[in-house]
């Protein structure tokens, strides 16, 4: 384990943005994460882990702290149930669960990150979270691994307890059904070629930035204002109210909300995270003029306000 200074953050994330972490260590086992956090302890630095740096806004200013980057992976199987370490990446465990004849988690294809990272988010695609089949958490508090039911984790859309105890997802217990290998890698491929229009090859951005609404959560004289059909999967996508107050294609030093996709804000090789936060702001508060409707980043940000 090499504990490294002042390390370039915008190397580690899909964005391609972010300043410098004072110290920086990627871990592969529970012992090395143990011996972070201790050193984090003894030299008065607030630690964050991450993953695969794919749901992340950071400063430009960086962070004073440690970050950790989680590297400890493993799935293991039996029957319906998988095991799977944190730090393993999502994709492969899509993968394995294709290959192994097991349905439930086969619709997160082409979600970046890792697995504890998107049991951090809830992330999901096409109507599936990472949630649906899940039966145990394992996690780390700083001093103590204990496991928590699904119940205990507080799961919600695009949410988890984890966002607010900040204790740090170990292992994953699935419990998975049976399913025929071909048809769900039938289902994958359809879905990787939908997302890869939304997200061609090579693209530098942390996926949607704000969340979408709960429809539930609305008062009745805010959903009045909106088509019924806007609203997808009892959501209403934040891309709809951002274009109807004209984000589509708008830009601000070398950051793009795509042309074709009003929640996604692209780095085009020279955005920083304050024309990032800047443009998001901006259309946020259009949104709320407009809608009365206040949205909600989905990607973590760090060290910078609250939008
Ligand atoms: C091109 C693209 C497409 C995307 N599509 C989707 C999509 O369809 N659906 C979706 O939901 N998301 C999507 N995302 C967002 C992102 O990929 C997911 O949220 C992903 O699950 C984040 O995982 P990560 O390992 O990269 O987390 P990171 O970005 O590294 O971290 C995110 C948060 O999780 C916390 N965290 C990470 N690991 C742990 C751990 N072990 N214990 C505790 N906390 C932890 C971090 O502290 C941080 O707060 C997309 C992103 C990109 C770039």
């Amino acid at each position: 384990m090499q504990i490294k200074s002042n390390y370039p953050l915008k190397n580690i994330t899909t964005l391609q943005i972010g300043g410098l972490a004072k110290k920086f260590v990627s871990i592969n086992s529970v012992d090395e994460l143990k011996e972070a956090v201790q050193y984090a302890n003894t030299n008065n630095l607030n630690h964050l882990v991450i993953g695969g740096g794919s749901n992340l806004l950071v400063s430009d200013d960086g962070v004073d702290m440690l970050i950790i980057k989680n590297e400890i992976g493993g799935i293991a199987s039996q029957g319906l149930t998988l095991q799977v370490k944190s730090g393993t990446i999502l994709q492969d465990l899509v993968n394995y669960s294709i290959s192994h004849g097991l349905s439930g988690l086969q619709k997160l294809t082409g979600i970046p990150g890792t697995l504890g990272g998107a049991v951090y988010g809830n992330a999901g695609a096409y109507g599936q979270t990472i949630s649906d089949h899940i039966t145990e958490v394992v996690f780390y508090d700083g001093q103590h691994i204990a496991t928590l039911s699904k119940d205990q984790c507080g799961f919600n859309y695009r949410d988890s307890g984890f966002k607010r105890n900040h204790n740090i997802i170990l292992e994953v217990t699935f419990q998975l059904e049976k399913a025929d290998s071909d048809i769900l890698a039938k289902e994958t491929a359809e879905i990787l070629s939908k997302r890869l229009v939304k997200y061609p090859k090579g693209i530098k951005c942390p996926g949607s930035f704000f969340k979408n609404i709960v429809t539930d959560t609305l008062p009745q004289e805010i959903l009045q204002k909106i088509p019924k059909e806007a609203v997808v999967y009892g959501k209403l996508p934040a891309g709809y109210l951002l274009e109807s107050v004209g984000a589509k294609g708008q830009q601000l030093d070398g950051i793009e909300i795509a042309p074709y996709h009003a929640n996604l804000f692209v780095n085009k090789g020279s955005g920083s995270a304050t024309a990032f936060y800047d443009l998001a702001k901006k259309y946020a508060d259009l949104v709320k003029q407009k809608f009365g409707i206040l949205l909600e980043p989905e990607v973590q940000l760090i060290n910078l306000p609250k939008i």
